[in-house]
């Protein structure tokens, strides 16, 4: 029987600069991010999959931190934009996260630099499950 390998994403969303114009555009039609396999969570009790956009502050890292709680598992998180990823306005910001998966830079990042991203993450994720298989095989295999 033939598999889908790809994982689909559902995310949530947080961040309230202008990074987000681009993840917006990301979302349309034009680029369409759910060929990608990622779709957007209704809420984050239904999302494995959390993009946070631009400036953090110290109010918006609690609201990280607590949608992060509320997800399923595994759970992943894409930070984009500079100010995500280096902390921009807020030096704090990166080290208060949650594990960050993928980092994508770009002040903003591009559309496509977003889906290259949201490809890599993909890798990421398939890679990890295949190890675990092989090794979960080995070890069945073991007397
Ligand atoms: S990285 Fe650039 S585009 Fe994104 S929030 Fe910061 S200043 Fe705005």
């Amino acid at each position: 029987m033939k598999t889908n390998s790809h994982p689909t994403f559902r995310y949530v969303s947080v961040g309230y600069s202008c990074c987000g114009d681009d993840f917006l555009q990301t979302m349309s039609s034009r680029y369409d991010l759910e060929r990608l396999g990622c779709v957007e969570a209704p809420q984050p009790q239904f999302a494995n999959l959390l993009i946070i956009q631009g400036t953090l502050n110290a109010k918006l890292i609690t609201e990280v931190n607590s949608l992060y709680e509320k997800m399923l598992t595994p759970k992943y998180i894409m930070a984009l934009g500079t100010c995500s990823c280096g902390g921009g306005l807020f030096p704090l910001s990166p080290q208060h996260l949650p594990p960050v998966e993928v980092w994508v830079t770009g002040c903003p990042p591009r559309p496509e630099a977003i889906m290259n991203g949201v490809i890599a993450l993909h890798e990421k994720v398939s890679g990890s499950r295949e190890k675990s298989k092989s090794s979960g095989m080995k070890s069945g295999a073991q007397p």
